[in-house]
């Protein structure tokens, strides 16, 4: 049987990017996979229906992030639709760039109520219908170790948060059989991050394998920390940076 048959996931932000690459693989290796969006309902039903011609089982949900309730009413949802829930996987963020002398602190407000508040709101409410061998993952940002460019304060931020706040969660958990983890991509090609941007040219150069992370890629690791074979992985933050780090 494929290795999350019978699992059912729930990933946050899967509309586009890393997360619709998530909902793919996951849907893919045999799971039922909800998955939240914001602002993009087309691309959402366009995943919707491409996970459900391959003989897949995906159901979109309308969610802002920073709406503490919606983020609670996603989890339920999925649980009502499907059953139960093994694995949810934290994805959806936001990047606003700024240097100090001119970042809002509207814009800080948002990163942190979508990067930081949503991933612990999210987590807390999966963590009631979770059994043993429940899945807790979290997109973090390589951006948490080196923050490389003028304007990443706040996202760098947002991003030590999350890697801070899953080694608090994966002690809490573990009693229950639950792990929780953090995933730190390096440059990923991605809206977030487009092939085409002027700026990659120098990022590119200051990555050992001289080019951008596939969303797919990203997606496999987290297909990785969901199965069982990951039991023992709790509470790290795992990089996958195309050596950007090294
Ligand atoms: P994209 O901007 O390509 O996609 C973001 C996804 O999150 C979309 O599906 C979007 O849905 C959703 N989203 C954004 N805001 C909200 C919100 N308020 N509520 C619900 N969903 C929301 O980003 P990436 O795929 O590049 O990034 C995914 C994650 O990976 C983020 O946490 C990011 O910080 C992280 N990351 C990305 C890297 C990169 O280089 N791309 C590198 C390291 C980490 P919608 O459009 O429907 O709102």
């Amino acid at each position: 049987a494929p290795s999350h048959s019978g699992t059912v996931a729930l990933v946050t932000g899967g509309s586009r990017g890393i997360g619709a690459a998530i909902v793919r693989r996951l849907a893919k290796d045999g799971a039922a996979v909800a998955f939240t969006y914001s602002s993009s309902p087309e691309k959402a039903e366009e995943v919707v229906r491409e996970v459900q011609a391959a003989g897949g089982k995906a159901l979109a949900i309308r969610a802002d992030s920073a709406d503490a309730k919606a983020v609670q009413a996603a989890v339920d949802e999925t649980v009502r639709k499907f059953g139960r829930l093994d694995v949810l996987a934290n994805n959806a963020g936001i990047l606003r760039l700024g240097t100090v002398d001119e970042y809002s602190l509207e814009d800080f407000d948002r990163m942190v109520a979508v990067n930081v508040r949503a991933v612990f709101v999210a987590a807390q409410a999966a963590a009631r219908h979770m059994t043993r061998g429940g899945r807790i993952i979290t997109i973090g940002s390589i951006s948490a170790v080196r923050a490389a460019f003028p304007g990443s304060s706040v996202y760098s931020m947002t991003k030590s948060a999350v890697a801070g706040m899953v080694r608090g969660l994966a002690i809490d958990l573990a009693p229950r059989g639950i792990t929780v983890n953090n995933v730190q991509p390096g440059p990923t090609a991605t809206d977030m991050n487009p092939e085409d941007a002027p700026y990659l040219e120098a990022v590119k150069g200051m990555m050992p394998v001289r080019r951008l992370g596939g969303a797919e890629e990203i997606a496999g690791m987290v297909a990785y920390l969901a199965s069982p074979e990951a039991a023992f992985v709790t509470g790290s933050s795992l990089t996958i940076d195309g050596g950007y780090i090294a």
